[in-house]
């Protein structure tokens, strides 16, 4: 019998924790049984005992492990998938050297406790913001890992703008395929329509470009400050969903005429500084991401391609320089 997938997800008592945990629960990764393991600050353990109790309540059948913790070896013990949901957010009076700081020590303690207890197996995916750099500063403190099995999610931002295709053409989200999103998780995220199809027809062909300038990318930039001003608090179910997304994905492998987007460590492709953890497309294949080979990029996109890895490379010189990585 297959041993229960052992996933440890941070942040269990968070808004995202709260959707995540129950699709996992419930078999969204596919048919294999999970053991979850939280871990939350101490400060919040009591609050994640009441999800634990309501996982608890659902009866899960899938569900064949669940232990809560405030010590990141016990829950990164043995781990097969590592999500990493839980970070400080941005406070009022904050600088952004406080906000690196304050993830830095979250996450410089979390990519050694990986290094130390995780499983051989190990795949790292970061949500909690700013999540490339947190996903950097986590793969740099666990030098016995692997570089490739870390991971920061752009899943959200490649859903969104799937999303937002789909409903200018009057497709079916599953007529969309060969989006794109690079750089960063950020408002310089560059979603990358020039390979797209829709029902295999170029996506360039059935959109004008003003669209794509002055409607598309804005939307899927801001839509998350645009979920905030509606619903008065940040997009919760849609991040849990697309983290799952990403992490079926990694594990599963991608459809066989599509791609996806991860942002991974580079390895120098499409002129992105080598180590830098940047978004690209991908496939997926036992659990192994490759970049897509050889995309032409057109002037548009290398200028904001290059514009969000600039931001990466100086989050990663402001990290060097605060002793995190
Ligand atoms: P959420 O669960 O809403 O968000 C968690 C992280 O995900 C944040 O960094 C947030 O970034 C990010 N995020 C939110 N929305 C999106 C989105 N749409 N796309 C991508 N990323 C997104 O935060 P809560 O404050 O509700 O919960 C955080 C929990 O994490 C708390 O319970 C806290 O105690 C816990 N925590 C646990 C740690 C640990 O286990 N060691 C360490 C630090 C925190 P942003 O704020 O920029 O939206």
């Amino acid at each position: 019998m297959t041993a229960p997938l052992r996933i440890a997800v941070t942040g269990a008592a968070g808004q995202i924790g709260y959707s995540l945990l129950f699709r996992l629960a419930a078999g969204a990764l596919g048919p294999r049984d999970v053991d979850l393991r939280l871990l939350e600050v101490t400060p919040a353990l009591e609050k994640a005992e009441g999800v634990a109790m309501e996982l608890v309540d659902g009866a899960f059948p899938q569900l064949a492990g669940l232990a809560l913790t405030d010590d990141p070896r016990v829950a990164f013990d043995g781990a097969d998938l590592a999500l990493l949901v839980g970070a400080r957010p941005r406070t009022a009076g904050m600088t952004r050297a406080d906000l690196l700081s304050a993830n830095g020590a979250i996450f410089t303690a979390q990519g050694r406790a990986l290094n130390d207890a995780a499983g051989d197996a190990v795949r790292v995916l970061v949500t909690g913001n700013p999540a490339n750099t947190n996903a950097l500063i986590t793969q740099q403190n666990a030098p016995d890992v692997p570089a490739d099995r870390f991971s920061a999610l752009t899943r959200l931002d490649h859903n969104r703008a799937v999303a937002q295709l789909a409903q200018k053409t009057g497709s079916p989200v599953r007529a969309i395929t060969r989006l794109a999103i690079w750089g960063n998780h950020s408002a310089t995220q560059y979603a990358d329509l020039s390979h797209a199809l829709v029902d295999g027809r170029p996506a360039r062909d059935l959109v004008d470009r003003a669209w794509v300038e002055d409607d598309f990318l804005p939307t899927v930039a801001n839509r998350g400050t645009a979920v905030i001003q509606a619903r008065g608090s940040s997009s919760a179910a849609s991040a849990a969903s697309a983290t799952i997304d990403a992490a079926r994905d990694w594990l599963n492998g991608t459809g066989p005429h599509d791609w996806t987007s991860m942002a991974v460590v580079s390895d120098g492709s499409y002129g992105v500084p080598e180590g830098l953890v940047s978004s690209f497309p991908v496939t997926t294949s036992d659990g192994r991401w490759a970049i897509v080979p050889d995309l032409a990029i057109d002037g548009f996109s290398r200028s904001r391609i290059d514009a969000s890895v600039a931001e990466l490379a100086a989050e990663r010189e402001a990290v060097r320089e605060l002793g995190l990585i």
